[in-house]
């Protein structure tokens, strides 16, 4: 059986490093890191990822604020809220929480965000900075990847990379950070041909999709590194996209689902809250 890329290992390491770092800067600066979440509606879904965060936050000393709105508020009330987040000095970072209610358009309260607060790294600015190799927010879920494969020193430069899924919360700003590592990269999407054929040239094979089980051995050359990131509730039961089961013995290294890219992304959002604490008041 291959390597377990251990997501929950990583990000409780990493939350140890954020909690140390926080309380070094609370003494520096007199001021905690505060991260507003802007929850629209009542998915359960939804509900559950913002109390992740929130107790993440808490858990390494950061203030959380949720403002939670019913799904009927009007565009301009979000575009309030978010202003005054924006210009609230003791407020670090701002995540609006998705989905939001389709009555919203939804890339123009995203980038009314401001670009030192976004934490998710999804506003027009932070996408342009990383597509051109500057310095930007980029959005936790890639991050978490990049910092598993970072941290089991999984060798990227030259490697053939493959990405099932091409959002531009995940499989966009994925091929971007690959090819900041210098792997050679192919997307995939829901037009691609043949896609266990292609998914069979990768070394690293990451799978953002949200089909459960999608992924069985026909994707998986022997020895490749799978990346699990997509998360399907049916009946109640939660299934990444791939199948853990048929993969694994031909993997070199996988994660497992939960425990893999979920708890990372929780990571990276504590790590860019403090980025953008630092940026802000450093
Ligand atoms: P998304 O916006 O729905 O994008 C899904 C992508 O998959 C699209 O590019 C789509 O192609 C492609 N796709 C759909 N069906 C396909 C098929 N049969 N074959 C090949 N490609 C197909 O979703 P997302 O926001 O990127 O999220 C992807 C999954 O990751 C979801 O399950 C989500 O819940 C999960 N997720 C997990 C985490 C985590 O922390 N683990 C974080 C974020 C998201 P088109 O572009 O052609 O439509």
């Amino acid at each position: 059986m291959g390597n377990i890329l251990d997501g929950s290992a990583l990000a409780k390491k990493m939350r140890a490093e954020i909690k140390i770092e926080t309380e070094k800067y609370i003494n520096k600066y007199h001021v905690q890191p505060h991260l507003a979440v802007i929850l629209v509606g009542a998915d359960p879904a939804s509900e559950t990822y913002v109390k992740f965060k929130e107790k993440a936050c808490n858990q390494v000393g950061m203030k959380s604020t949720v403002i939670n709105k019913p799904s009927d508020i009007t565009e301009r009330e979000l575009l309030e809220i978010i202003a005054e987040m924006n210009n609230d000095p003791l407020v670090h970072g701002i995540l609006l929480q998705l989905p939001i209610p389709d009555h919203i358009d939804l890339e123009k309260v995203i980038n009314a965000i401001s670009p030192e607060k976004d934490v998710d790294g999804f506003a027009n600015e932070n996408v342009a900075k990383l597509s051109k190799n500057q310095d930007a927010l980029v959005p936790c879920t890639p991050l978490g990847i990049i910092r598993l494969l970072e941290e089991y020193k999984i060798k990227t430069e030259g490697e053939h990379c493959v990405i099932l899924g091409r959002s531009q919360i995940v499989g966009k700003p994925m091929a971007q950070l690959m090819l900041q590592k210098n792997s050679t990269v192919t997307i995939c999407h829901s037009r691609s041909k043949n896609l266990p054929e292609l998914a069979k040239q990768a070394d690293i094979l990451i799978a953002a999709v949200g089909k459960a089980h999608m992924v069985d051995e026909t994707f998986v050359k022997e020895g490749a590194v799978v990346i699990d990131v997509g998360v399907s509730r049916i009946d109640g039961v939660i299934y990444g996209d791939v199948n853990f089961d048929k993969v694994k013995d031909k993997a070199s290294y996988i994660t497992p689902m939960p425990g893999g890219t979920g708890p990372m992304t929780i990571a990276c959002l504590l790590e860019n809250t403090l980025k953008c604490y630092l940026n802000l008041v450093g």
